[in-house]
C-alpha cells in the first residue's frame, strides 16, 4: 500500500489499514460484490463472542454503553470491513444508536441512503482529506457544522469505513456524494489503534476519526464515551491475541463500568 501511504495527509487517512488482498480484489473489480465466505483471518480459530464478535477471553460486552449527540454518524462501509471483526465503525453504532450504517456498493447505493440524503433535516457532510485540488470548493470546516446546528438542522458526519484504497475509491466513484460538502479532519491526535498497523501514527481508525469529529463540533460527552469504548475493545482485543486475560479493568473500561451502573446521567 506504498502508493496509498504517499497519498495521505499528515492529518488523516480514513484507513483503518491495509489488508493484503485489497489491491488484487480492486484490480479484479470485485468492490460490486460481498464477501462470499466469512472473513478468515489471524485468529479466526479463536473462540468468539457472538454479541462483541471479540475473542470470549476478553469480551467487549460489559462495557457496551450508548450516548447521545446532536451531530449523527452515517457509516458508508466497504463490503470486505463489514465481517472484519477489528472494524471500528461498528463501535460507533454501539455507542450512538442513530447511527446509519450502508453497504458501499459503485453501481447501486442503498435506496435508504439515498432517501436519508433527500431528508432536508439533515445536513450531510463526507469526511475525507482536503488535499487534493479538485474538490477545494466543496471543502468546509468544522464550524460549518456548528452553525447547521445552531439553524436546527442535524449535522450527519459521512464516514467511509474501509482501507485508505477503498475510500478513495468510494469518494471518486459515488455520484451521490459529488456535491456534498467535504469535511476533512485536522487533528494532532496520533491513532492508539493496535490491532491493524497504519502507514503512519497520524493515520486514525473510523472510530478515533468520529470522536475526534464530535469532539470538536461540541458533542464532547458523546466523544469522551466513544473513545472510552474504543480504547476498552482496543485493549480487550489487544490482550486477547496475546492469550492475556484482563483481570483489572483500565481507566476507560471503569468508566464505562459506572456509566452503566449509573445510566447516561453519569458522564
Ligand atoms: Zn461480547
Amino acid at each position: 500500500m506504498r502508493d496509498d501511504a504517499e497519498l495521505t495527509t499528515r492529518s488523516w487517512s480514513p484507513s483503518e489499514t491495509e489488508f493484503p488482498n485489497d489491491a488484487r480484489r480492486d484490480m479484479a473489480g470485485g468492490d460490486e460484490n460481498p464477501p462470499r465466505r466469512e472473513f478468515k483471518a489471524r485468529g479466526s480459530f479463536v473462540e468468539r463472542c457472538d454479541g462483541c464478535r471479540l475473542p470470549v477471553l476478553n469480551c467487549l460486552c460489559p462495557f457496551r454503553v450508548t450516548a447521545t449527540s446532536a451531530a449523527h454518524v452515517w457509516l458508508l462501509t466497504h463490503p470486505y470491513e463489514h465481517n472484519k471483526p477489528t472494524n471500528t465503525g461498528r463501535l460507533i453504532a454501539d455507542v450512538l444508536p442513530q447511527t446509519q450504517t450502508f453497504t458501499w456498493y459503485r453501481t447501486a447505493p442503498e435506496a435508504r441512503l439515498l432517501e436519508l440524503l433527500a431528508d432536508r433535516r439533515y445536513v450531510p457532510y463526507v469526511v475525507f482529506p482536503d488535499d487534493q485540488p479538485d474538490y477545494q470548493h466543496r471543502v468546509v470546516d468544522e464550524r460549518a457544522v456548528v452553525v447547521a446546528k445552531q439553524d436546527g438542522f442535524i449535522p450527519v458526519f459521512i464516514l467511509i469505513d474501509g482501507t485508505w484504497r477503498q475510500a478513495r475509491r468510494i469518494f471518486r466513484k459515488s455520484p451521490y456524494l459529488e456535491n456534498l460538502p467535504v469535511l476533512p479532519l485536522h487533528t494532532d491526535r496520533l491513532t492508539r489503534y493496535r490491532l491493524r498497523k497504519p502507514a503512519s501514527a497520524s493515520h486514525l481508525c473510523t472510530a478515533e476519526v468520529a470522536a475526534e469529529l464530535l469532539r470538536n463540533t461540541g458533542d464532547v460527552s458523546a466523544a469522551n464515551v466513544l473513545d472510552d469504548y474504543f480504547d476498552a475493545f482496543n485493549e480487550s482485543y489487544a490482550a486477547s491475541r496475546f492469550y492475556h486475560k484482563i483481570e483489572k479493568p483500565n481507566a476507560a473500561m471503569q468508566r464505562l463500568l459506572e456509566r452503566r451502573a449509573f445510566g447516561a446521567a453519569f458522564s
